[in-house]
């Protein structure tokens, strides 16, 4: 009971007293100056922001004895009546509690009797939609046919609830969560009444802890009141509620735009050590990198309902913010609710999140990322010149190793690919090293490590081997003189050395073996084409024998001799369609 104290203490008085729900007190006195009070209102709205205030405002106005401007005055006999709760013309029922059938529909009937003393015969119904159906009824039947003197002043949290027979006769007023701003100024005024001491941010931290329930935020000021000593803390706030301050919210939030880890990490750090919920926590921090996304998207017309100190600091990192990366991360700690609620491990999820929000942006910049196997170590399949690639960049792991046995314990013998591409550094880092290197795995569907023939040829002994694994005759091929010859985007072509080779590689379990072994080697899936280097060498004459007829050609030759030049290839003009 000692915590509803502060909120009936400096309940409001008088309109002129009441924190926000400016738009109601607005049209209620007006209805007041110019007598045109009706029979029926019914308020609706979130608990703890004034609606029961506002129903008694009304009730003493309605009978108060001052001029109708002053109205109500929270002087007179009719006023302090109310604000005592004596007055017998206003009667207060909390439907709730009224559940019975008879009482409450006994009571609602009793209004046809005249006030004993004032104007009208009030009604105050709280959480009216918890009212019985015959209640319901009889209230109905009174809205019908009110008797002059009657008025009813209904409240409720679900307004859906109410049947729609009553809300078409009553007036309808919907009240607003209280915003930060007011809740801050009205606990700073209520300290300096109780001659307490409010540390910096923590008027702010309990008007967030509210969410825009003025009961809630003085229901919380009175707990921290009986702790004595005269001062508010933020510690003793975080204490009670687990709440964090602002500032480690901010700060938090300034270590994802810097990609601070170590700064992000000891704010973590800080919140956990101080016991706050961690939980609590996570929920403010995508609140608030909400509001820097929503500031971010419209800078102007974003209104900000915190503490002015907060508003300032979320408009900074709305400038410093790269939307993408807002999204990333809040779809990243949105979903740290739930992991946090099943986890074991204390903070750890929340850590990883961030951990991951400030080093993976680049994984996954506009989806969330393809959970992609990721490959072990890629196993070595070259073994020599590695004092070259030691100082090298990370290559990235081409290969999964598909045998149990390392591969690089083989050294592989002189393969005839190797003799053209001998002492270049063929590891040179590939097009793709530097985005993936701290992705640690390829995402499939999306960039795959280039391949050229080069790194083919020094990934073919590896790959004949596991060939072997599968099909000895086809190792056997292979190695009698079938060998990479050229890489594009979705096909390796393979030359052969005779057309009988290539007529044997070209049977179509040995092309979907190799297709299959490739896929394992490079993560990616290649069409097999082959070509007979005979046939490579036919077709290489037979174009040189169309060029030498072109040369033949008057106009050719025309052209060769006023530009001093040679033909080097022919094109066939394109149709136009
Ligand atoms: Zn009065």
């Amino acid at each position: 009971m000692a915590t509803q104290a502060l909120y009936r203490r400096y309940r409001s008085q008088t309109f002129d007293e009441l924190v926000g729900q400016e738009h109601i007190v607005r049209t209620l006195r007006n209805a007041i100056v110019d007598g045109r009070i009706g029979h029926a209102y019914i308020f609706t709205g979130p608990r703890g922001v004034g609606k029961t205030t506002v129903a008694r405002l009304l009730a003493k106005a309605v009978n108060c004895l001052a001029e109708p401007a002053e109205r109500p005055c929270g002087t007179c006999s009719m006023c302090t009546a109310v604000a005592e709760g004596s007055a017998v013309d206003v009667i207060e029922m909390d439907a709730a509690s009224h559940t019975s059938v008879d009482d409450a529909r006994e009571i609602i009937e009793r209004v046809q009797f005249r006030p004993a003393i004032g104007r009208y015969k009030v009604y105050i119904i709280d959480e009216v939609h918890m009212l019985s159906t015959a209640a319901f009824n009889a209230l109905l039947k009174t809205l019908e046919e009110p008797p002059n003197h009657a008025m009813f002043i209904l409240a409720t949290t679900e307004i859906h609830k109410v049947p729609a027979t009553i809300l078409s006769r009553c007036q309808r007023y919907t009240f607003n969560r209280h915003n930060v701003g007011d809740t801050v100024a009205h606990l700073r005024e209520i300290a300096v009444q109780e001659s307490i001491t409010l540390e910096d941010g923590a008027a702010e931290a309990i008007a967030r802890a509210a969410t825009g329930s003025m009961r809630d935020a003085l229901s919380i000021f009175d707990q921290l009141m009986s702790y004595g000593g005269g001062t508010i803390t933020l510690q003793q706030i975080q204490g009670l509620l687990g709440v964090t301050a602002a500032q480690e919210i901010t700060a938090l939030t300034d270590a994802l735009l810097d990609a601070d880890v170590g700064a992000a990490l000891s704010v973590v750090a800080r919140v956990a050590a101080q016991g706050a919920d961690i939980r609590q926590f996570s929920r403010d921090i995508v609140n608030h990198l909400r509001l820097v996304m929503l500031v971010k998207a419209d800078p102007q017309g974003t209104e900000l309902d915190v503490a002015e100190s907060e508003a300032d600091s979320i408009r900074s990192q709305a400038q410093r913010a790269q939307m993408a990366g807002l999204v990333a991360w809040l779809r990243r700690l949105s979903e740290l609710d739930f992991e946090l609620r099943t986890s074991p491990y204390g903070q750890l999820p929340l850590e990883l999140a961030v951990v991951e929000a400030i080093a993976a942006p680049r994984l996954a910049p506009q989806s969330t990322p393809v959970p992609a196997a990721r490959p072990q170590p890629a196993t070595p399949t070259h073994t020599r010149s590695e004092p070259v690639r030691s100082s090298e960049p990370a290559r990235p792991p081409l290969v999964q190793p598909v045998r149990s046995e390392p591969v690089s314990a083989d050294p592989a013998p002189a393969e005839p690919a190797r003799a053209h591409a001998p002492e270049q550094p063929v590891s040179a880092p590939t097009r793709t090293t530097e985005e993936r290197s701290d992705a640690g795995a390829p995402v499939l569907g999306e960039r795959v490590p280039f391949i050229d023939v080069t790194d083919l040829t020094e990934r073919w002994p590896a790959i004949v081997r596991d060939i072997r694994a599968k099909n000895r005759n086809l190792e056997a091929l292979i190695k009698s003189g079938i060998h990479p010859f050229e890489v594009s985007e979705d096909a390796v072509t393979l030359k052969t050395d005779t057309d009988w080779l290539l007529a044997k590689v070209q049977e179509r379990p040995n092309i979907l073996l190799i297709e299959q072994i490739l896929e394992r080697h490079t993560g990616k899936i290649y069409r097999i084409r082959s070509v007979a280097a005979t046939q490579k060498r036919e077709a290489t004459n037979a174009k040189r024998e169309i060029l030498r007829d072109t040369s033949n050609i008057p106009i050719v030759k025309a052209a060769m001799n006023v530009f001093d030049a040679d033909v080097v290839g022919i094109e066939t003009p394109e149709k136009e369609d």
